[in-house]
């Protein structure tokens, strides 16, 4: 039997890719964006705890109703915005499940997606698989500035959403006030949805603010809002993150999410509300990456690499245009195979390749591991 294939064009994610490769070359790996460093103990410890205490069936659909109020509490903190727990707070397993469902729930056959290219990975397939149409945006480096008037121009009568992310993945770019306000003018009167994809919304430098759609009234009132607990606790093995929005929508949300994966694990979830009531959990977490930014960003100065600006997320890009011309995936696979270094090539951002001789490292790394990678660097 032949199986026509969903996505044709899909191959295996380049972050699997990338991290076999570094396995089977020993190299050190730069590539995922995940820690090489602990997850805190006290948080391993809670999940320890409520497993011995027996909290081990089903968590409810929406996710714990502890951890949802945590979570309301945070974003009235930090954005001076409301969520009721009840109705617009959905535990997911991860961020890019809480994306998939979002789209799942709202995309038809037909309907149009705008997307900024470079993209994080799962965003095209999924408008794809769901018989959707994805229209990119693309942007360039150094600045990967956005031209609103570009957009506007994609905009038609089938556009049903927009997926913005901010601090950006892979280019470590952050979404100004005047990008919010284009954002805004130019939905008004439609019926357009916002995806914001905020995984990255505690990493963010340089005196940076993070501006989630949630500030904007005009914004939060059409947007789902996706985040995830493995980026905040250094935990991407747990899988765990959450949807904000308003009712409206997240009644479509938990239609899809309760058939998807019914509910998250119980025992991380009551861990995670636990230390996520104190806020020097995660108040002090710009600070520890940006010291660790300025570290790598700082030793890869000394190499034939030029970086890119980088505002946010826990990736330094740099361009190689002085060292090589070649594409970004074949300097890639050589930087393991001959130099021990695991990068991802931004190319496999942009839906049709788009090569700007750019590679991305994620600098979540102990400083021995970040020196190391650079040492070995420095000889390209
Ligand atoms: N968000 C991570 C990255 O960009 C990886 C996520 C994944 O591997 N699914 O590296």
């Amino acid at each position: 039997m032949l199986l026509k294939s969903k996505l044709p064009k899909v191959g295996t994610t380049i972050f699997t890719v990338m991290s076999q490769l570094a396995v089977q070359y020993s190299a050190i790996n730069l590539s995922q964006g995940f820690p090489d460093y602990d997850s805190p103990p006290e948080l391993i410890g809670l999940v320890d705890k409520y497993m011995k205490e027996g909290y081990n069936q089903y968590a409810p659909m929406a996710g714990l109703m502890k951890l949802r109020e945590r979570i309301a509490e945070k974003q009235l903190l930090l954005h001076q915005s409301d969520y009721n727990p009840d109705t617009e707070i959905t535990i997911t397993a991860g961020g890019t499940q809480a994306i998939f469902t979002a789209l799942a729930c709202v995309i038809r056959p037909g309907d149009e997606v705008i997307i900024f290219e470079p993209a994080y990975d799962s965003y095209a397939p999924t408008v794809t698989l769901l018989g959707g149409v994805v229209k990119p945006v693309e942007l360039s480096p150094p600045h990967y500035a956005i031209n609103w008037n570009e957009v506007k121009d994609l905009l038609s009568p089938r556009t049903r959403m927009i997926m913005i992310n901010s601090p950006n993945n892979p280019t470590g770019i952050t979404l100004s006030d005047e990008d919010m306000q284009e954002l805004l003018s130019l939905i008004k009167n439609t019926e357009i949805l916002i995806l914001s994809d905020e995984v990255y919304e505690h990493l963010i430098y340089d005196g940076k603010q993070h501006l989630s759609v949630s500030r904007y009234p005009g914004l939060k009132e059409r947007s789902f809002i996706t985040v995830s607990f493995g980026k905040l606790f250094h935990t991407t093995g747990w899988k765990v993150g959450y949807c904000l929005a308003p009712e409206w929508l997240m009644t479509e949300f938990r239609k899809v999410h309760q058939f998807l994966v019914f509910s998250v694990n119980t025992p991380v979830q009551y861990a995670i509300a636990d230390f996520l009531g104190n806020a020097e959990n995660y108040s002090g977490l710009n600070n520890f990456f940006q010291v660790k930014k300025d570290f790598f960003s700082n030793l890869l100065k000394d190499t034939r690499f030029d970086l890119l600006p980088c505002f946010g997320s826990y990736f330094q890009s740099v361009q190689y245009t002085r060292i090589s011309d070649e594409k970004d995936t074949d300097l890639a696979k050589r930087l393991i195979t001959e130099f021990g270094v695991a990068s991802i090539p931004v190319s496999a951002f942009y839906g049709n390749g788009t090569d700007h001789r750019v590679l991305r490292f994620c600098f979540a790394k102990k400083q021995e591991t970040l020196e190391k990678a650079v040492d070995r660097l420095s000889g390209v």
